[in-house]
């Protein structure tokens, strides 16, 4: 085994990816400085309780989904027990009546104001109404043969082009393929066999990932190029192309403004309901449905309303990739700069440039840690 006591490591950013990696090798004995521009831990999955005792996340409702086996959730475990919840999601209709999403029997029964006896009978009806000879090349496209017109106009189209900004058949028709269907009455947004909320909340589940004898964070911290030299590896949790000062151009990503308001409101019929019209907000979450929370202990109740904005609007604040063929293009360049450098990891959405869940983050990351482990010829 190669000596690596003490070897120097710098990770940028105290997000779910830098936390991973900085827990597997502080336990090899690294030593690890971990360095984060904002105020607090935990990334996009930072939660607090406010003074209502309503447990909110900052930057969105963040749900954990995955196969009861999975090794990152396995991982997780170590540093959190879980709350058991099946995330469910409605749609307001212009009449101001709610029906389930994803679209399933009971959302078609409210649409079309039918009653459907057998799964056999939605799948039909779903068949005669989408465009079955439709062979789709785009987001749009893929509405149209697998919903149909009617349903797309309800539900996805104004929806998706508020969410990234472009009209849907400028999407890839990978954007589009996330959206299942179903046909029996299952109401749940997931399907996945293990589904639940930290039970004390993500910022408390990354406190316990960093709190290792061999981790050093520093909060408020801005990365800065010339920080490198004193570490043997540096872990890259940011913008690759900010870091490359966009030679080949800019990545795009859409970025969210959360609005927090306090109403006096009765009980959402789920924690999330989704604005799928033409109103710049995208959905309003509330929070204090969420299991892991305590209920709001005043009359007011916290909902946070969601509007998609770009770049310009909300600098500094990046979401989603807008992954287009140009961007993959544009960051497939990025990435072979990037693998010639010895003694740097891009690391985390903005540095693989990819929209990730949360286990997909630590099962990637997991690996990144392992691999680099492999060079001191730890297993
Ligand atoms: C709105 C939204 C909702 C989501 N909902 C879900 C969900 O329901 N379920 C799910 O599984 N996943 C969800 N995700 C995905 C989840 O947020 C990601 O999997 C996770 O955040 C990935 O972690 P990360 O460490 O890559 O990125 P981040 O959480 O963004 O962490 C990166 C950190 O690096 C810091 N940083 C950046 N640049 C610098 C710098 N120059 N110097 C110092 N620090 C820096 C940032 O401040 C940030 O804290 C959602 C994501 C978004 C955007």
């Amino acid at each position: 085994m190669k000596k690596n006591y003490k070897k120097k490591i710098l990770i940028v950013g105290a997000g779910l990816a830098g936390a991973t990696i900085a827990r597997i090798l502080s336990e090899q004995n690294f030593s690890v400085r971990i360095i984060e521009k904002r105020d607090h831990i935990a990334g996009n999955l930072f939660d607090f309780i406010n003074q209502n005792n309503e447990r909110i996340h900052k930057y969105g409702p963040h749900l954990l989904h995955c196969n009861k086996d999975s090794v990152a959730l396995k991982f997780l475990s170590r540093f959190t027990s879980w709350t058991n919840y099946e995330h469910k999601v409605r749609a307001l209709l212009s009449d101001g009546r709610t029906t389930p999403l994803p679209i399933n029997q009971v959302t078609l029964e409210d649409i079309f104001l039918k009653k459907f006896s057998s799964e056999k009978e939605v799948k039909n009806f779903l068949d005669s109404i989408r465009n079955r000879k439709l062979n789709p090349k785009n987001t749009d496209e893929f509405f149209e043969a697998n919903v149909g017109n009617i349903l797309a106009d309800i539900f996805f189209r104004p929806y998706t082009e508020k969410m990234w900004g472009v009209k849907p058949e400028k999407l890839s028709i990978s954007i589009g393929s996330r959206i299942p269907i179903r046909t029996n009455s299952d109401d749940r947004y997931f399907n996945d066999n293990f589904q639940a909320l930290p039970k004390y909340g993500y910022t408390k589940m990354i406190e316990k990932m960093l709190d290792h004898k061999n981790i050093d964070l520093r909060l408020q911290t801005n990365f800065k190029i010339e920080m490198l030299s004193n570490y043997d590896h540096s872990f890259l949790c940011i913008p690759i192309d900010k870091f490359y000062n966009y030679e080949y151009g800019t990545l795009p990503y859409r970025s969210i403004i959360f609005e927090e308001r306090k109403e006096i409101t009765n009980d959402f019929p789920s924690s999330v309901i989704n604005f799928t019209d033409k109103s710049p907000y995208t959905r309003k979450t509330q929070w204090d449905l969420l299991p892991n929370s305590e209920k709001s202990s005043s009359k007011y109740k916290t909902i946070t309303y969601e509007k998609p904005c770009s770049m310009n609007d909300n600098p500094g604040e990046y979401y989603y990739p807008i992954q287009t063929l140009r961007s993959k293009n544009i960051y497939e360049k990025y990435k072979k700069l990037s693998q010639k450098e010895q003694q740097i990891t891009f690391c985390g959405r903005t540095g693989l440039y990819k929209y990730i869940d949360m286990i997909p983050a630590v099962t990637i990351h997991l690996k990144i840690a392992r691999d680099f482990l492999k060079k001191y010829d730890i297993n």
